[in-house]
């Protein structure tokens, strides 16, 4: 499902975040761990207000586990607690409170040295579209989820999801919006499959992959497509281009006459690549 983001639609989704903030004591803001940058709202930072935030590098079973190293410190040094995680398998995610424990460590500190008792951590988790927000929520929530919401008579309001004794989320995250702005971003989202390549368009979005694969994962493809040369001009539309033909005639995606379509080779291309057939990819460095 792809969101429309029309200017009321922005305005919406942010006063409805806004308006849950005042609820929370913290927010977990997903992106992709194979590009972090990319996959954030541009007005984050603006829309959270300074409160506490941890940043979830989601899909890090995708990524490169040396990029998402230097991409943990990146994020570190802004003052944010970062996990790494994988959300599909739940790998990672029993973390999540005690690393909000630390975020949260100078009120709760206080709370104690006045003799308060703890009460659960309150939390919000936030992010553009597909990057795996109700994976998380379901992952976390268990079963206890499915029990509250489409009952007859119980009103959809807000639930919040009890995470052991000490945490509890919001059920329903906030939803963001991406950069528009730049093309770039536009491709790399595509590549991963955040946005439908059928927006750009598909061929256009598995030539921006390949050549960035090309430049720094070439070991990647040339194993598994088993590939003898590499592309000599990387900034040659050609030279990308042949290989994307390779590819396509290894997986048969001819068309009469024994030419490689390039249409069928690109979604081959995109598919390996969002399913991790091609190794773990990062395609944002710090
Ligand atoms: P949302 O729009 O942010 O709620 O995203 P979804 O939870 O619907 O996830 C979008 C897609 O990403 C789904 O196909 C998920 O299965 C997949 N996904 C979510 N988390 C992970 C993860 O950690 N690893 C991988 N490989 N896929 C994930």
């Amino acid at each position: 499902m792809t969101i429309q983001w029309f200017p009321g639609h922005m305005t919406r989704a942010r006063r409805q975040i806004e308006d849950k903030l005042k609820l929370i004591d913290m927010v977990i803001e997903l992106v992709d761990a194979r590009l972090p940058l990319s996959s954030r709202n541009p007005m984050i930072d603006e829309i959270l207000q300074g409160k506490p935030r941890m940043i979830i590098l989601n899909k890090a079973d995708l990524a490169d586990p040396a990029i998402t190293s230097l991409w943990v410190e990146y994020f570190k040094k802004q003052g944010h607690e970062v996990l790494p995680l994988d959300a599909a398998s739940g790998y990672g995610i029993k973390e999540i409170p005690e690393r909000s424990k630390l975020l949260l460590k100078e009120k709760r500190d206080k709370r104690a040295a006045k003799g308060m008792n703890q009460r659960p951590m309150r939390g919000l988790i936030v992010g553009i579209p597909n990057v795996g927000k109700s994976t998380l929520i379901n992952r976390l929530a268990g079963k206890s989820i499915a029990a509250t919401g489409d009952r007859p008579g119980v009103t959809k309001g807000q639930q919040w999801i009890k995470i052991g004794t000490e945490m509890e989320l919001l059920d329903t995250p906030g939803i963001l919006w991406p950069k528009f702005e730049d093309q770039t971003v536009g491709y790399r989202l595509a590549v991963t499959g955040a946005i439908r390549e059928e927006i750009l368009n598909v061929e256009d979005v598995a030539y921006y992959g390949m050549k960035y694969i090309c430049e720094y994962y070439w070991k990647n493809i040339a194993e598994r497509f088993e590939l003898s040369e590499a592309p000599q001009d990387l900034d040659n539309p050609n030279d990308i281009v042949e290989i994307m033909e390779e590819i396509g005639r290894k997986r048969g995606c001819l068309m009469s006459g024994g030419r490689v379509d390039l249409e069928k080779a690109s979604k081959v291309i995109l598919r390996e690549f969002r399913a991790g057939k091609m190794g773990r990819i990062s395609m944002e460095t710090p």
